[in-house]
């Protein structure tokens, strides 16, 4: 009792105003059903459909992405959950110890009262965790029946009844407002036989504006600016369609980023043919366009809906909030060299995940699974949330080993994105080799302070 009572006021005392959120945010849960314009995701309200068929995500020998990925990040938030209450963060404590020591933070105490002294280990920092989705669309087929997509969609879409607009997964990620966003995927692409996984990163506005230059210059800057690209660490760009090259697909993303519309192969032209939307007014948050502007500056040139991507300028405010630097500070240069924030964010999720199966036993640092390079492509989570964003591709299914680790270790999955977590919010002193989690805390500070506010705390519509 007496020790409890010491806990309570040492807890009531230290714990911030507010902890530092997480979101868990698991890939998929719905299905691709047809047809795609009543059970699709990307609803356009201009238009009224959607403009995108449900991504369901991988399936293979019994894996579904959908479920192992909600399944991890599940049991990520229950490790999480432990930073919560007195005998909970002893828990945590012991799990931590597998990786590093806590770091004594400022201005919250920095150590435990045991016995009416002070040991010399800093105190458990406490972390609210959430998930951004249900568990997958068979959970509540008959409530959702109608429309089992419904929990699922990434972007905002209409209710099947009353038409009114419901918010879809980037909307309620933003609306819990949270400092981290772990995105959590696998992929079917090929991966070496040990296994691999790797972060999916979008760069910032500096290396889009590039493709704006590209299709307004002449023929000398325009191959100034293909050497460029070449030259930057954003040169392995994803290519989603085998009819455009390296380059093109780099175009390809920067005409839907900037447009809504692809460019055709030859990069410079709009495909009037795949439209993708204008996807910051597809959720519901501060940056949004309002219906009348859409409406008013469609198709005009020199304005931000234009219909080429020479004519395209960027005016409003979430082309403001892209030139800024806070997603500077998310999206280029940084701890790994580029891909800011967010790619070391997802890094260490990564360097943890690998360090959880040597930790446990399950693995040498020679069959961890193998860390391989990003997935560089106009991504929208990170692009759309207020928030650093690590996302990751958790295994590869074309590996035996990676197939087996969905199959079986879900739990060391979910101590490595866990641990991470805290270790990116509140720093881990790791002494480790090479290959391992670096331990530093992301500089949330310069987002709290920024002049306009807390970065992190003005995305709702007001
Ligand atoms: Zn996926």
């Amino acid at each position: 009792m007496l020790l409890r009572l010491i806990a309570f006021i040492v807890i009531g005392f230290f714990v911030p105003l507010s902890a530092y959120r997480v979101v868990l945010d698991p890939g998929h849960g719905g299905r691709d059903l047809i047809p795609h314009t009543l059970y699709g995701d990307k609803f356009d309200r201009r238009l009224g459909t959607y403009l995108d068929k449900f991504r369901e995500g991988a399936r293979h020998k019994g894996v579904w992405e959908l479920e192992v990925m909600h399944d991890i990040a599940a049991r990520a938030k229950a490790i999480l959950d432990l930073t919560q209450t007195a005998e909970g963060k002893e828990k945590f404590r012991k799990i931590l110890a597998k990786y590093g020591k806590p770091l004594a933070q400022e201005g919250a105490g920095g150590c435990v009262a045991k016995d009416g002294l002070c040991a010399q280990s800093p105190g458990i920092q406490p972390i609210e965790a959430f998930i951004s989705r249900p568990a997958g669309y068979y959970e509540n087929y008959f409530e959702n029946r109608d429309d089992v997509n419904a929990p699922f969609r990434l972007y905002d879409y209409p209710d099947q009844k009353t038409g009114a607009l419901k918010p879809g997964t980037i909307s309620r990620i933003n609306a819990l407002e949270p400092e981290l966003v772990i995105t959590l995927h696998l992929t079917h692409t090929e991966a070496p036989s040990v296994g691999g996984m790797a972060t999916v990163i979008t760069p910032g506005y500096k290396t889009y504006e590039l493709a704006h230059r590209y299709v307004r210059g002449g023929l000398g800057e325009r191959t100034a600016i293909r050497g460029k690209l070449a030259a930057s660490a954003w040169n392995r760009w994803f290519i989603s369609d085998d009819r455009y090259k390296t380059f093109s697909s780099f175009m390809a993303d920067a005409f839907i980023y900037y447009i809504g519309f692809w460019c055709k192969p030859d990069g410079v032209s709009t495909d009037f043919q795949k439209f993708r939307g204008y996807r910051h007014n597809l959720v519901q948050w501060a940056y949004a366009d309002s219906d009348s502007i859409v409406e008013s500056l469609y198709g005009k040139k020199g304005e931000r809906y234009a219909t080429s991507l020479a004519a395209f300028e960027p005016k409003g405010p979430f082309w403001e909030r892209e030139q800024a630097e806070p997603e500077s500070w998310r999206r280029e240069r940084g701890p790994e060299g580029y891909g800011g924030d967010n790619h070391y964010a997802g890094m260490e999720v990564l360097r943890f995940t690998r360090k959880a199966f040597v930790a446990n036993g399950f693995d040498s640092p020679a069959t961890a699974p193998k860390i391989l390079k990003p997935y560089i492509s106009t991504w929208a989570v990170p692009t759309y949330v207020n928030a650093v964003a690590a996302f990751v591709e958790l295994a590869h299914t074309t590996s035996k080993r990676d197939h087996l680790r969905m199959a079986k270790y879900r739990h060391i999955y979910a101590e490595g994105v866990a641990v991470a977590a805290y270790s990116l919010l509140y720093g881990l002193d790791v002494r480790e080799a090479n290959g391992f989690p670096k331990g530093d805390a992301i500089d949330l500070a310069r987002y709290q302070n920024l002049a306009g506010g807390n970065y992190f705390k003005r995305v709702k519509k007001s």
